[in-house]
């Protein structure tokens, strides 16, 4: 799959409305996709016991989208295959008090993945120039300076922050992507039905998600904007086409073992001291009495 389709190069203009939500490639069925997902999470298995193990690099995952888009299937199907241990999901929700009286950045630092893991953020540092620059007024909850709170270039500075935060990250070892998972609002409002119809999908409907959807238009130019103005080289963007949950979940994959194959993750080698020590080792237990 040509996943460089997905990927937002630095510096371009943002048009969703000519993106396709329903776009599946060669792919004409779940079937073949779902066979060529599950050849994704063996191979990220794979790479990722070498990630974990060289203990240098750390990926991190950022998922963002409307409500329903599959951000949760995603991860669940993606990840699947990989060692918990070696993996760190977070959810970020609408802040605590807590989490209110620091900046807004200070949550998603606090949440980092460490060396060798990978780091999924299902929602991230993203939302405060989306659902906060929708709705500007949740910006009086966080307590900020008078200077700051009228400034009329709040979000331009803003997207300077996230930019030379996430600079900050990729240049000491923390792989950056982002992923817009993009849904139609046709299809949006099918999945809504269906989590009020089937009883088992009731818990996940909320009647603050369908008030949401009712400012589809102005979240549609906010990811516009955050995704021009912070898809860079380093720390891309890629919007996902996202009516179709098997090719979302198979487009993510591609795009994660791509990214991981192009990191030259090596298994630690080995010092003469460290490879005498085994010899060592592998004497005193041959040498050991029966029990
Ligand atoms: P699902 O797609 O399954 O509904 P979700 O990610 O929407 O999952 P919810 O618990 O439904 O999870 O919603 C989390 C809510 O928290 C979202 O509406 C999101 O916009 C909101 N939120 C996240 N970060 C912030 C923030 N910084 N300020 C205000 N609201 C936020
Ligand atoms: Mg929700």
């Amino acid at each position: 799959m040509n996943i460089e389709k997905f990927r937002i190069a630095e510096g371009s203009k943002v048009d969703l409305a000519s993106h396709r939500t329903d776009f599946t490639a060669d792919y004409t069925d779940k079937q073949q996709a779902v066979e060529d997902l599950q050849k994704n999470v063996d191979r990220l298995r794979t790479l990722q016991d070498v990630l974990y193990a060289e203990n240098k690099h750390t990926l991190l995952l950022i998922f963002q989208a409307m409500d329903a888009a599959g951000k949760d299937g995603a991860i669940e199907h993606v990840m699947s295959g990989v060692n918990p241990q070696g993996c760190h999901v977070i959810s970020f929700k609408q802040p605590s008090s807590e989490e209110l009286d620091h900046d807004y950045l200070w949550r998603c630092q606090k949440n980092l993945p460490g060396r060798g893991m990978i780091g999924i953020f299902n929602r991230s540092h993203y939302e405060e120039v989306l659902v906060v620059r929708v709705h500007p007024e949740y910006l009086k909850y966080q307590q900020l300076p008078d200077f700051t709170l009228n400034d009329k270039d709040i979000w331009k500075k803003r997207f300077k922050h996230i930019r030379d935060w996430e600079q900050h990250l990729t240049e000491n070892g923390t792989h950056v992507i982002k992923f817009f998972l993009n849904v139609s609002k046709d299809e949006q409002k099918a999945r809504f039905l269906s989590r009020i119809e089937e009883e088992d999908k009731n818990w996940k409907f909320s009647m603050g998600d369908v008030k949401e959807r009712g400012h589809w238009d102005d979240y549609m130019k906010c990811y516009e904007d955050a995704i021009e103005e912070t898809s860079t080289e380093r720390s891309p963007w890629y919007i996902v086409p996202a009516d179709k949950k098997w090719f979302t979940r198979l487009a993510v994959s591609e795009i994660v073992v791509k990214k991981l194959e192009s990191m030259d993750l090596k298994y630690p080698t080995l010092t003469d001291e460290h490879k005498a020590e085994l010899l060592e080792a592998k004497k005193m237990l041959e040498s050991e009495a029966p029990a």
